[in-house]
């Protein structure tokens, strides 16, 4: 089975090492270079507390993934498990916490309710007096977005695959269809090369719907830009607190070293596509200080005279649902992108799903059958409320 990765970020890469690893040959195209794209501009979140139960078994199924890493790939990845915590301030968030404990348990994922003083034990500076109700799991927490993607490299390309950097695909063509097993005679064109193949995966994040059309693939996948700051808060946050996040306001911070914190959330009502090659990196100042101002009301760490540091900003390739589109989209064609803000953390599942859709023809890991892109025409959509 031959197949071209289109796309060398996180899950182009993690596909990649499970079709090698599965004697599948390999070659990753990769537009510019590793980690050009929105993983290295990700927080590194790695969570369980979903709201729908795909999202907590994409999560479950990667989460043996990157606890065993150091261990599977050779790689440090600084995983840290301080958890996650969630917060409501307004009794229907509330209510959908709860909701989505049930979800979270019935699926197997360790999560707890907490009443907010109960919280203070994990985040002792929380403004308590504030929320409702709070949701926490230990095994929850963040890796470095980096270190993870330079290990998944190393681990595809000691499986076999081939890495093609500064290579982008240009067209796909699909000349036929080999009947029942879902391949095809796909033709993958770069700059230099035409590469035959049976499968090509669309594994091109915020790209997704461009590389779609070259193969003739409509997508709901919409770039929206979001930011992130680093902040030296007034009263250091230890690294044993959460990421911790208030639903209510869409602020989230979580330790980051040095007593700093890494500080985000999307605060406007606009929220307009754009593109993700003229996207604007760096981060504007007046979304920072309304970041931090958000944070200090979730907890006493970020008090007025809290530094801005740094910060930048990237997409979220984002779909109607904020669920990904993980399916066989036409005999030839796997895609895996949409992941909404989740596209890190659950890319150690997607890459063994990928693997299987291309070499089994159907997902045993996790059921993504509903994860379809014709889901949005039956109308069959699911409702993720655990968005930050
Ligand atoms: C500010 C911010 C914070 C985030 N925080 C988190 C978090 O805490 N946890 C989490 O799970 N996720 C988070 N995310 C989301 C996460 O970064 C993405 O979901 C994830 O990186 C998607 O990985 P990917 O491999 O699909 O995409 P990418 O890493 O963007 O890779 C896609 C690649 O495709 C390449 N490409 C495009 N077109 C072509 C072409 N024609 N030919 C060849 N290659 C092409 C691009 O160059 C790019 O490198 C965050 C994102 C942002 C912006």
């Amino acid at each position: 089975m031959r197949v071209v990765v289109c796309g060398g970020g996180i899950v182009g890469l993690a596909a990649a090492h499970a079709l090698a690893e599965r004697d599948a040959s390999v070659v990753v195209c990769e537009a510019g270079r590793l980690g050009a794209g929105n993983t290295e501009r990700s927080a590194g979140g790695i969570r369980t507390q979903f709201s729908t139960r795909v999202n907590v078994e994409l999560s479950l199924a990667s989460l043996d993934v990157w606890e065993s890493f150091e261990e599977r790939f050779g790689v440090d990845i600084a995983h840290r498990q301080p958890g996650y915590l969630f917060l409501a301030r307004n009794p229907d968030t509330a209510a959908g916490i709860e909701a989505a404990v049930d979800v979270q348990r019935d699926a197997g994922a360790a999560s707890e309710l907490l009443a907010p003083s109960a919280a203070r034990e994990h985040c002792p500076e929380l403004d308590a007096e504030r929320y409702e109700v709070a949701s926490y799991a230990a095994t929850n927490g963040f890796a470095d977005p980096h270190l993870a993607l330079q290990g998944y490299a190393r681990a595809a390309r000691e499986a076999g695959a081939e890495i093609r950097t500064h290579t982008p695909v240009t067209d796909i063509r699909i000349d036929g269809d080999d009947e029942g097993t879902g391949a095809a005679d796909v033709r993958v064109e770069t700059a230099d090369d035409s590469l035959a193949a049976d499968f090509v995966v669309n594994a091109a994040g915020a790209w997704a719907r461009r590389v779609g059309r070259l193969a003739s693939v409509e997508l709901p996948v919409v770039p929206k830009r979001r930011q992130i700051a680093v902040v030296e808060p007034t009263t250091s946050v230890p690294e044993s607190v959460p990421l911790t996040i208030d639903l209510d306001s869409g602020s989230y911070f979580r330790p980051e070293r040095d007593g700093n914190a890494l500080v985000g959330g999307h605060f406007s009502a606009a929220d307009p596509a754009v593109d993700p090659d003229a996207v604007e990196t760096n981060v504007d100042f007046d979304w920072a200080a309304t970041a931090v101002e958000r944070a200090g009301e979730t907890a006493g760490y970020f008090g007025p005279e809290s530094r801005i540091r740094r910060g930048w900003a990237g997409c979220y390739a984002v779909t109607p649902d904020d669920h990904p589109v993980i399916e066989i989209s036409r005999p030839g064609v796997a895609t895996a992108a949409g992941f909404s803000g989740h596209g890190f953390q659950h890319a150690p599942a997607t890459g063994r799903i990928v693997a299987e859709l291309c070499l089994d023809g159907r997902a045993s890991l996790v059921d993504v059958s509903g994860l379809d892109r014709e889901r949005f025409d039956r109308e069959e959509t699911h409702a993720e409320r655990h968005v930050a």
